[in-house]
């Protein structure tokens, strides 16, 4: 999958085009500005260009960090908690089929995957009652 894809919105105060790189996922060894601008909490806002109206874009976004060997994975969904629920095991038995040993979190809010990330770069683990290692 590609890791980003070119994309743009209107800015809610003045009407401008923002364009902005839609990313799928980021490796923390191979975008290292990203990974920056993620545990800073920079990643999701955007500047405009014309009138420096400064906005939040969340949308869904896998985080990879090969060297805890550890897979976040935020999914921006308005369902309910049962269809969330529904990713959390799917997701889950996915790591346990690949015979993987990964560390994975599947979560909801772009505040909890950035506290995600930042733990994992900085503490070098997860929320330990909330890791979840796939099972063999
Ligand atoms: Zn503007």
């Amino acid at each position: 999958m590609k890791e980003k894809y070119p994309a743009e919105v209107s800015c809610p105060k003045c009407g401008s085009l923002i364009k902005f790189d839609m990313w799928t996922h980021v490796d923390s060894e191979l975008n290292i500005e990203e990974t920056f601008e993620l545990t800073s909490g920079s990643f999701f806002r955007h500047i405009c260009p014309k009138c420096g109206e400064t906005i939040n874009i969340y949308h869904s976004l896998g985080f990879i960090d090969p060297r805890s060997k550890t897979i976040i994975n935020y999914i921006q969904t308005d369902e309910d908690e049962e269809k969330r629920a529904e990713y959390v095991r799917n997701f889950h038995e996915f790591f346990t089929k690949e015979g993987v040993d990964i560390k994975s979190k599947l979560v909801f809010t772009p505040d909890e995957f950035i506290d995600c990330v930042r733990r994992v770069r900085f503490e070098y683990t997860l929320p330990a009652e909330t890791a979840n290692r796939a099972a063999f």
